[in-house]
């Protein structure tokens, strides 16, 4: 129970709890948590409750209470949770309550390094089969480890942000040499962005059992892809300038606690993986190597094209953090790792258009009948997320949208 004003189930609600950062007219960035359609200043309202702590939600990105650990992510739920439920704390916490309307969201985390995984087998097998089609569509190595590439940490880009359409190199199979121009298939991936916090010491791996202290929430990624780009340039090191262009988060970060009624078990892995990936997990999601129950929207240009299930993705979050690890590499606050392209075995459960036009063979027709492969200027994709909460409420993640413009 809250004393606040909320709609029972609001997907915000107390359940919830994401964290951001946003600014009011012309004052600086501060850290906010989300409740209802509201922002709490955390950083004044701790200040006010004399909280020694606030200083780290003064900082115009998330990476100081990163920093702070597990526990203290915990304690200040609990804390958080305290102030928004206790009517005592009513009259103190409520001026400090924004309109989500009037602020500014920016980037919640400075981030550090960008990875991005490939974990689902369906989008996997499906890219195989088209960028691949004589031999099999999974590689070898695909169900013993989660495959994954370094990506661009300083082209991580809010929610909002205008995407340009990116210039490259491209050799169609018949083209008699490359060219030079803008992408001609411009794509999207629907992925969750997992957060890192707390850093680690060079040559010290995390284990599987411990992801969970360095896992601090989840949130909405695009992964734009520049499909021509890609298929020229990605044998044998893998994606380069086709991603790095842009990759759009969702602002607000839902935390890892706040989803522990979301996890659920994975689908199955056979092979059972090496050691180090190896997880107990129970039918309710309880354990190490834990699926998350995230239903994810797809809309272009105001038309739900798709809609990728979670839940669905072969490798777990918390083995893609100790698979990134394993071989002594450190992990930093705000550390950024993409799950892949989420894509499960039906047709209108594929998170990208490479995948939902079967590489621009099969057109989908959207809502004023306009027919579409890959992007056009103007388009705007806009993904969503929702996950169960607490008691049967509804834990929403917010928007992830990004419109696409002319190259300049
Ligand atoms: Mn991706």
């Amino acid at each position: 129970m809250t004393w606040l004003d909320l709609p029972a189930h609001h997907p915000f609600g107390v359940h919830n709890l994401p964290y951001g950062v946003f600014s009011t007219g012309g004052a600086d960035r501060r850290v906010g948590v989300r409740v209802g359609e509201n922002v709490l200043d955390l950083a004044a309202c701790a200040e006010r409750a004399g909280m020694e702590s606030a200083a780290v939600w003064r900082a115009g990105s998330l990476n100081p209470f990163l920093d702070l650990g597990r526990e203290a992510w915990a304690s200040g739920r609990t804390w958080l949770v305290e102030q928004l439920t206790n009517e005592a704390h009513r009259d103190a916490v409520q001026p400090h309550l924004l309109p989500v309307a009037d602020v500014t969201m920016h980037l919640p985390i400075e981030v550090a390094d960008y990875v991005d995984f490939y974990a689902s087998e369906h989008h996997a097998t499906n890219v195989g089969r088209m960028f691949r089609p004589d031999s099999e569509p999974l590689t070898p190595n695909w169900r013993h480890l989660p495959i994954g590439y370094h990506g661009r940490s300083g082209t991580v880009v809010v929610s909002g942000t205008d995407v340009l359409r990116p210039h490259g190199q491209r050799k169609g199979p018949t083209d008699p040499a490359p060219v030079f121009g803008p992408s001609i298939r411009l794509d999207i991936e629907a992925e969750l962005g997992f957060v890192v916090g707390g850093g680690t010491r060079l040559g010290e791996p995390v284990a599987l059992a411990d992801a969970d202290d360095h896992l601090f929430g989840v949130v909405l990624l695009n992964d734009w892809s520049a499909r021509d780009l890609q298929a020229w340039e990605y044998v044998p090191l893998g994606p380069f300038l086709g991603k790095s262009f842009a990759t759009s988060i969702s602002p607000w970060v839902v935390t890892t606690d706040a989803l522990r009624t979301a996890r659920v078990a994975l689908p199955g892995q056979d092979p059972e993986p090496l050691p180090y990936l190896r997880g107990e997990v129970t039918a309710d999601g309880a354990g190490t190597a834990y699926g998350l129950d995230v239903h994810v929207e797809v809309d272009w240009n105001g038309t739900v094209v798709s809609r990728p299930e979670f839940r669905e993705m072969y490798w777990s979050p918390a083995q893609m953090l100790a698979h990134m690890t394993v071989n002594g590499a450190t992990l930093r606050s705000g550390d950024l790792f993409g799950s892949g392209t989420i894509s499960g075995p039906a047709d209108d459960t594929r998170g990208c258009f490479l995948e939902l036009t079967w590489s621009g063979a099969q057109p989908l027709t959207l809502g004023d009948g306009s027919r579409r492969t890959f992007l056009e200027d103007g388009d705007t994709i806009t993904l969503t997320a929702t996950a169960p909460g607490l008691d049967g409420s509804v834990i929403g993640f917010g928007e992830c949208v990004g419109t696409v413009r002319p190259p300049r």
